[in-house]
């Protein structure tokens, strides 16, 4: 069994070094994870990298544009089927696969664990002790959410699968990967309290909040801060535990603690 890695050439504030494609093997036969962007030479490194072996799938851990784009166009390539969850921006599965399916390669079974909150339509896969993570969790960087409440469940999902080692879609592999889990699961339980404990203390609209909270953030991930913290609040107030003014959610949004009793 063997999963290798093939770094494409898009670094960025949300990429880190790039995004990893993943090369999951066993025997001749290999599956191909998160092709990408579309980038020729990207192309061309994963087909280099493939060598003589099989090509048996093409699979996108979910529809952003730093992980699925290239892989129609490489499937297409290599004469197999591309696997997804649904259709995205550049992106058209021939083959849906949801939480539980497996997709074999080799001897082994490639099985998709579906994560809502970075986004909807996201998916993990394990693969022996491996857990692929896509931007699940992410080696060296803050997962952007797209749903709070969903992203925390599917931290607890994949803290249960008991695996040992994280291949996440950007940055360096991870050991100990309940470790790992079990520190992200911290870490937004305490932004969480960090949010809350910052409206009681005077933080009145969402532009305070991300002054108090991500007052280490620099400039350029200021507008990601600022969304995070109104992915967060929007869960805190489906829990009844703030209130927004009137209007949609943006920086001026005010914000009260809804007082326990
Ligand atoms: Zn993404």
């Amino acid at each position: 069994m063997t999963v290798e890695r093939v770094l494409a050439p898009n670094p960025g504030i949300y990429t880190g070094p790039g995004t990893n494609t993943y090369l999951v093997g066993d025997g001749d036969e290999v599956a191909i994870i998160d092709p990408g962007p579309v980038i020729d030479t990207h192309l061309l490194a994963i087909v280099e990298a493939i060598g003589g072996r099989a090509a048996v799938a093409v699979i996108a851990t979910h529809t952003h544009a730093d992980h699925a784009p290239l892989s129609n166009p490489l499937a297409e390539r290599l004469g197999v089927p591309v696997f997804g969850y649904g259709p995205g921006p550049e992106f058209e599965p021939d083959v849906r696969i949801a939480d539980g399916d497996e997709v074999p390669v080799g001897m082994r079974h490639l099985r998709a664990v579906h994560t809502p909150g970075h986004s909807a339509d996201h998916l993990c896969f394990t693969y022996a002790d491996r857990l692929l993570t896509g931007d699940h969790i992410m080696g060296g960087s803050t997962v952007i959410m797209e749903d709070a409440s969903a992203y925390l469940e599917s931290l607890y999902r994949v803290r249960d699968l008991g695996v040992a080692r994280i291949e996440p879609g950007h940055g360096d592999s991870m050991d100990d990967a309940g470790a790992v889990i079990a520190g992200y699961i911290e870490h937004r339980l305490a932004r969480e309290q960090e949010i809350l404990d910052s409206v009681g203390a005077g933080a009145g609209t969402v532009s305070e909040i991300v002054d108090v909270v991500y007052s280490f953030v620099p400039a350029d991930l200021r507008a990601a801060a600022t969304h995070q913290v109104i992915v967060q609040l929007s869960k805190l107030l489906a829990e009844e535990k703030v209130r927004f003014s009137a209007g949609a959610a943006g920086p001026s949004t005010m914000v009260e603690l809804i007082a326990r009793q």
